[in-house]
């Protein structure tokens, strides 16, 4: 079954939406994996955003990354990375369709609150990434 990666960024843990973040997977039908609060290291964000360290925003990522904990979790189902994305809502919540969780709770792209896995590969290696003792299905 698939496996999608999804954060709960500091922001969003600050501002005390886990809770409201995870119960909409569930209700949607996905199992919760693992759920664990996070401090995240530099390098562990490094290797996270890999494919983002030449962007001009990329210092500014790293400090609201590691500005307060990431509430990690893994979710489990059919179409769990497609079906994940669509939930968060566009990167930008300028853009999040009314009802995703970047609409509903975010203003601005510096601070969208939720982080869900790209593709069935980003998801695997971002498991394994932020589950490094592995994740029990
Ligand atoms: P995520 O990986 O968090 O789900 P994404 O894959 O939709 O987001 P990316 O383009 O990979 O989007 O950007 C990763 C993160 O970097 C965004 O979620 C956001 O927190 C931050 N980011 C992206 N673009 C900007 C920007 N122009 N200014 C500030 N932060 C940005």
């Amino acid at each position: 079954l698939e496996r999608s990666f999804i954060a709960v960024k500091p922001d969003g843990v600050e501002r005390g939406l886990v809770g409201e973040i995870v119960r909409r997977f569930e209700t949607r039908g996905f199992k919760i994996l693992a759920l664990q609060l996070v401090q995240p290291s530099e390098e562990l964000l490094r290797e996270h955003y890999q494919d983002l360290a030449s962007k001009p925003f990329f210092p500014k990522l790293l400090a609201y990354m590691r500005s307060g904990p990431v509430a990690a979790f893994v979710i489990q189902g059919k179409g769990a990375v497609k079906i994940g994305r669509d939930m968060l809502g566009a990167t930008n919540p300028q853009d999040s369709a009314p009802g995703t969780i970047r609409a509903d709770f975010a203003l601005d792209i510096g601070k969208n609150v939720c982080h869900g896995s790209d593709s069935v590969e980003s998801a695997e290696r971002e498991i394994a990434l932020w589950f490094p003792a592995g994740v029990a299905s």
